[in-house]
């Protein structure tokens, strides 16, 4: 297909970023090697719109893919950041906003009892196995194919995100004995993780799973799917890591632990509870967790981790996030899913709209996606075409269709109206739309 060029300005930023950095972006999906085109460079953001650099607005349903809950520029979080910078930009002591944060979180996240901040979700993931290994004296590692848990060694076998987005193999400069101590099982396929541990007695650390899988597309667990991988993991001495990165006080106050009350041993967060900043956290059982550095052996560190300003964002973020945020994200969330089906529906293309709390996204497929193998089975050109016609009419998705939408509660009518707007001719495109 052709694609719009229609932003001059981005495509000259986006010249200039490729010859000083890899690919010209700093995350490879923002590059929109999937959808093709130039990547908007965005300038502001303001509510439930993005401005980009030559000065077209978007509706935003990516929503820095999950952070930005309550939308852009939040007055009361951007109060709290500007106080916060105001006081000193980072430390290196404890402060009191690093024990309210994590106060914060265990007081909405029954399991997690204790809480270690560090600053990305992949720190957060790879510090939660490092625990994991020590504490068990056990080497392996379960992952399912799809999902994603940031760019880990060890995790990014068959992982969902950017990784799925380009169809990589397996990734150059990841060792043999870095991947060969993860073992990659079907989503959703409880018989395989039953064998994996009868194949590698006493040899299992932990399984790490996302609570419900994003980074594919929406592939939430079939029901009962995480109490059975919990119980599996209690029979064989593993820890069972919960990754509540993209769902962690995004579903629910207590994350999708609030939704199916699965609890796991250790579980990891990011996005939502940085607020817009470079935070993270992983936490669980206060017993596993006795074995960190300096309380115990297994070293983690980290110069900004607990960051001041960060924390403050990420604690104004949380307590705005009352009973009726939640509702508002999950009525947005819900109109959306029934227009997007709507005008597809109309169109006569295959699809199936598939939701795990307020998150959801479009498979361009007419089965139900239950695992990677089915969410690769999708066509995805159609979401090309959609994509793009979504984007000239001023609607921001996230340029991937195997990434998830982002709700946030700045969607008011009028955003809604833009987006309801769009549909018809996105849907006419990707009915139109060839391999
Ligand atoms: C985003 C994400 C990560 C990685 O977080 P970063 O902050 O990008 O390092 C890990 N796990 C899941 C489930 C995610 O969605």
């Amino acid at each position: 297909m052709s694609y719009p060029y229609e932003a001059p300005v981005s495509q000259e930023l986006f010249d200039r970023a490729a010859a000083v950095t890899p690919g010209g972006v700093n995350s490879p999906v923002r590059a929109f090697g999937a959808v093709g085109g130039t990547p908007r460079f965005m300038v502001s953001g303001a509510g439930a719109y993005l401005t980009d650099a030559d000065g077209r607005e978007y509706v935003d349903l990516v929503c820095s893919w999950g952070p930005m809950i309550l939308g852009h520029a939040h007055p009361e979080v951007v109060d709290a950041v500007r106080s916060a910078v105001a006081r000193g930009t980072s430390f290196g002591t404890p402060s009191a906003g690093e024990v309210e944060l994590a106060e914060a979180m265990v007081a909405r996240v029954e399991p997690l009892e204790q809480v270690r901040l560090v600053s990305s979700g992949t720190e957060a993931t790879m510090s939660a196995i490092r625990l994991a290994r020590g504490f068990t004296g056990r080497p392996k590692v379960v992952k399912f194919a799809g999902c994603y848990h940031g760019h880990v060694d060890a995790l990014l076998a068959s992982a969902g995100s950017g990784v799925a987005t380009f169809g990589l193999p397996d990734t150059p400069g990841v060792t043999g004995a870095a991947a060969g101590e993860t073992i990659v099982l079907p989503y959703n396929d409880i018989e395989a993780v039953r064998a994996a541990f009868a194949a590698n007695e006493g040899q299992i650390a932990c399984v790490i799973t996302e609570a419900s899988p994003g980074n594919m597309g929406m592939v939430p667990p079939q029901d009962g799917f995480n109490a059975r991988l919990r119980d599996l993991c209690r029979q064989n001495g593993a820890l069972y890591i919960s990754d509540e990165v993209m769902t962690g006080f995004r579903v629910t106050p207590a994350g999708w632990y609030g939704i199916d009350g699965v609890a796991p041993d250790l579980m990891t967060f990011g996005k939502v509870m940085g607020g817009g900043f470079p935070a993270a956290a992983f936490g669980g059982r206060a017993d596993v967790m006795a074995a960190l550095a300096p309380a115990g052996p297994v070293y983690q560190a980290g110069t900004l981790s607990g960051n001041p300003v960060a924390t403050a964002a990420g604690l104004t973020q949380l307590r705005l996030l009352d009973a009726a945020a939640y509702a508002r994200l999950d009525a947005v969330s819900g109109r959306l899913q029934d227009l997007v089906s709507e005008a597809l529906t109309k169109e006569g293309v295959a699809h199936r709209v598939q939701s795990g709390g307020n998150m959801f996204s479009v498979f361009f497929t007419a089965d139900e996606v239950r695992d990677y193998e089915g969410a690769k089975r999708q066509e995805a050109f159609r979401y090309t075409a959609f994509f793009h016609a979504m984007l000239a009419r001023g609607v921001y998705l996230p340029p991937s269709a195997f990434e998830c939408w982002f709700v946030s509660t700045a969607l008011d009518d009028q955003a809604v109206q833009r987006i309801a707007d769009a549909l018809p001719a996105a849907a006419r495109a990707a009915a139109e739309a060839t391999a």
